[in-house]
């Protein structure tokens, strides 16, 4: 192993998925797993087995099906968690126990109500503990930044002699400032006598905005693992966002001689999926992903950067995969065009997935001149990575104006049969709700309605995304169609198909109430 390699521990399905109003199932978390490991990632922890029985399938099913990366789970410094954590693990071709305890005074004295003296125990104990099962354990000293340094010193030293791989020093609360935590990291490195035989972690969340900063100064002072999660979501104002360490060490790799091995082609890609599938929008402006990311939009701009791109682009889009494609389909495009276009846009689909795209393309086809690349991207994850249906929508008719009560006529498909109802509402799009709701007899609660244009022009795709209780879960949906209330019915149903897929016991969301770091 190179002493100059960086190992990248992303952590989106675990303090990612902590979002705020972010909750995934475990279909969702393994398509994203998978592409988890397509980017290259090293490490991907999966959930906090012990948190929800939700959690607990989810982390146990990336553990079997997704190879390459360490498989980590979270779990606190119990037995308990421990057993429950390697339960879910121990399918994994390579399993990492995470265990974590706070080491902070104020988590001491407040949360845990425990002496350092009781803390440093547990903590060397646990990680005996998990070291029986399993030979990579890593240990987290929660809020790390701010405790501490002599009593955080004796803690690293201790666990590294009980057994821990990898030592995390999360900024958990995003306290630290960038000169501050490279100091603390070198400190770290200086007085703990036995560092160099594990792999020294840092986990930085984003409340000043710097916790990419700080996992930067981190790596200049000494640290190897990084984690974070993408599109930097998380807690609060989220983790270090990945995708933006892993471009600053590549677009200055002379200065950090750093290496990282990932696949940057999937970069934009992995954004896009976490995107679409947790509701997490992405700022236009977000560095390296957001929409604008490589837009220039000044006349002097767009004149250099066509004479010369290093004039104003200090990276290339195609290099995180960004393309503009020449291959543009339209309603005469037949199957295999299409098929050839999915496999360069990196969807490999194949039977009844590919008939099922193909037939939603002829339908779009048919009401765009020119379907891009970001319809068919919105086609195939509404298809294809969407959830079994129960409820399916038919059909749709609605009528409002200035002077009508809007009114709307659905037909659904329950498991084959259609239903058709018709109601009135506030508007087209409510009174299509209220007839969804009286056919599969749920009761959805409307949280939140975000409606995106995917593509320009007035026949553009309308992405839907609704967050939507039902039985005190909430579920997100996401729906497209070229007519807006037609994508909300979309993804209406589609979160009530998810909130049915709950009911019958296939899948729980993960609960809120344990969380850690
Ligand atoms: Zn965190």
């Amino acid at each position: 192993m190179s002493n100059n390699r960086i190992y990248i521990f992303d952590t989106t399905l675990r303090d990612g998925e902590q979002s705020p109003g972010v909750s995934l199932n475990v279909q969702e978390k393994l398509e994203i797993a998978q592409q988890l490991a397509r980017l290259g990632v090293d490490v991907i922890e999966a959930g906090f087995p012990i948190a929800s029985p939700g959690d607990f399938e989810a982390v146990k099913t990336i553990a079997e099906r997704v190879k390459g990366p360490v498989i980590a789970g979270l779990c606190r410094a119990t037995r308990e968690d421990i057993d429950a954590g390697w339960e879910a693990l121990k399918g994994a071709e390579s399993p990492r126990i995470h265990t974590f305890i706070a080491t902070s005074d104020i988590h001491l004295k407040y949360k845990l109500q425990r002496s350092r003296e009781e803390v440093l125990e547990q903590a060397v104990a646990a990680v005996k503990y998990a070291k029986q099962f399993c030979s990579d354990v890593e240990f987290s000293a929660e809020d790390a930044s701010r405790s501490d340094l002599d009593y955080l010193c004796t803690v690293v030293e201790k666990v590294i002699d009980a057994g821990a791989t990898v030592v995390n020093l999360p900024d958990t609360v995003g306290y630290a400032i960038p000169d501050e935590f490279g100091r603390f990291i070198k400190a770290i490195m200086e007085r703990v006598p036995n560092i160099h035989r594990a792999r020294l972690s840092v986990h930085c969340h984003n409340d000043l905005g710097l916790a990419v900063a700080n996992s930067l100064a981190a790596i200049l002072n000494g640290a190897t693992q990084i984690e974070g999660a993408i599109n930097g979501i998380g807690e609060r104002a989220g983790n270090a966002s990945l995708e933006e360490i892993i471009m600053a060490l590549y677009t200055k790799k002379a200065f950090y001689q750093k290496e990282v091995a990932v696949n940057y082609q999937e970069i934009y890609r992995t954004s896009r999926l976490v995107s679409s599938l947790t509701g997490m929008v992405v700022q236009p402006n977000k560095a390296i992903v957001g929409k604008n990311a490589f837009a220039h939009e000044a006349g002097i701009h767009q004149d250099g950067v066509l004479k010369e791109r290093t004039t104003y682009e200090i990276m290339k889009p195609e290099l995180i995969g960004i393309y503009k494609s020449n291959l543009v389909l339209g309603k005469h495009s037949g199957r295999h065009a299409f098929s050839e276009k999915l496999k360069e846009m990196g969807f490999e689909l194949s039977g009844e997935e590919l008939d099922k795209a193909f037939r939603r393309f002829k339908e779009l086809a048919d009401k765009k001149k020119e379907v891009t690349d970001d319809d068919i991207e919105a086609l195939i994850k509404d298809e294809v990575w969407a959830i079994p249906e129960r409820f399916r929508l038919n059909y749709l008719y609605f009528a409002s104006g200035t002077r009508l009560i809007p009114t709307a006529t659905v037909g659904v498909a329950i498991e084959g049969v259609v239903f058709e109802d018709a109601g009135t509402g506030d508007g087209p799009v409510d009174a299509a709700f209220h007839v969804v709701d009286k056919i599969t007899g749920l009761q959805g609660e409307l949280l939140e309605y975000k409606l995106n244009a995917v593509t320009g022009g007035k026949d553009a795709l309308g992405e839907v995304i609704v967050r939507v209780r039902v039985n005190g879960r909430t579920y997100v949906g996401r729906g497209v169609s070229t007519d807006i209330v037609e994508a909300s019915v979309r993804a209406y149903i589609n979160a009530l198909n998810k909130a049915d897929f709950d009911r019958i016991g296939n899948n729980n969301n993960s609960s809120s109430d344990q969380r850690g770091q």
